[in-house]
């Protein structure tokens, strides 16, 4: 049988440069995917709105993944790149802040020092992660999940967390915030669109997930080949997978690095 594969990706830190949010460092293996027809999926913690102009950018015509799984966006048959059908995975952004809100009401909560999404201008953001403002206003454009900068301590944070647990709500450590979402993540994604492609093609799809981050765990696990991306700002996070290759080179350097290697191996042994 000949093997097919889909590659998944995590944007900040791996396909794009941590500092720069640059790409072509990747360039090579972006256009080998091309050439090989391998669908390439954006899986981010970012918004639907900051995706769509980076799809583009790349030429990108594949499904993608939002809010660290909260939704897979599927490109509806034949139509332009502006209609799509979504599936949704996470509980919605609204009930999320109003648990969020209740928590610091109350009084257990009234120690934690947290500031979300909804507490920041637009400038305090962009300072926070040198967005441009127009790039800082789609990342504003949160549809299900909210990530925090945590100002406390680690005992307050592993409190707040067990809080947050009892209420049916998860946190992840992105590459710059605590991610609080329900119901969702990259690996639960991932696999639902490992079995979409498999329903469609009637092949069996091997997933080939890149990350650098804790967020990136959950689809690294459920990968067959995981890349953990090098982060010049942090060590790689904890992955036990028989199959894992962990870059030398940082951000798009080892996205490069690493799916040409893979894809050149693979290539070899089909
Ligand atoms: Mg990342």
């Amino acid at each position: 049988m000949k093997l097919e594969y889909i590659v998944v990706s995590d944007l900040d830190g791996t396909l794009l440069d941590h500092h720069t949010y640059a790409w072509n460092a990747a360039q090579q293996a972006l256009d080998l995917l091309k050439l090989r027809h391998i669908p390439l999926i954006l899986c981010s913690s970012k918004t639907a709105a900051e995706m769509l102009p980076l799809r583009q950018a790349l030429d990108n015509h594949d499904p993608f993944i939002t809010e660290n799984g909260a939704a897979v966006y599927l490109p509806a048959p034949g139509s332009d790149d502006n209609n799509y059908e979504r599936i949704e995975f996470g509980m919605n952004r609204a009930d999320i802040l109003s648990i969020l809100e209740k928590i610091k009401r109350s009084a257990e909560g009234k120690k934690f020092c947290f500031t979300g999404f909804s507490d920041i201008s637009l400038s305090e953001l962009m300072a926070a992660t040198g967005l441009d403002e127009e790039s800082a206003g789609k990342a504003m454009q949160r549809e299900f999940g909210e990530p925090l900068q945590w100002q406390g301590t680690e005992e307050d944070l592993k409190e707040f967390q067990q809080i947050l647990n009892r209420l049916g709500l998860d946190t992840l450590q992105g590459g710059r915030f605590l991610h609080v979402s329900a119901g969702c993540d990259k690996g639960k994604a991932v696999n639902w669109l490992k079995n979409y492609y498999h329903e469609k093609t009637g092949l069996y799809c091997q997933v080939i997930a890149l990350g650098d981050s804790e967020n990136d765990i959950s689809m690294l696990e459920i990968a067959e080949f995981p890349v953990l991306i090098k982060s010049p700002v942090k060590a790689f996070p904890a992955l036990s997978h028989e199959h894992v290759l962990r870059t030398t080179g940082y951000g798009p350097v080892g996205w490069n690095e690493a799916l040409l290697e893979l894809l050149n191996q693979k290539q070899g042994t089909q």
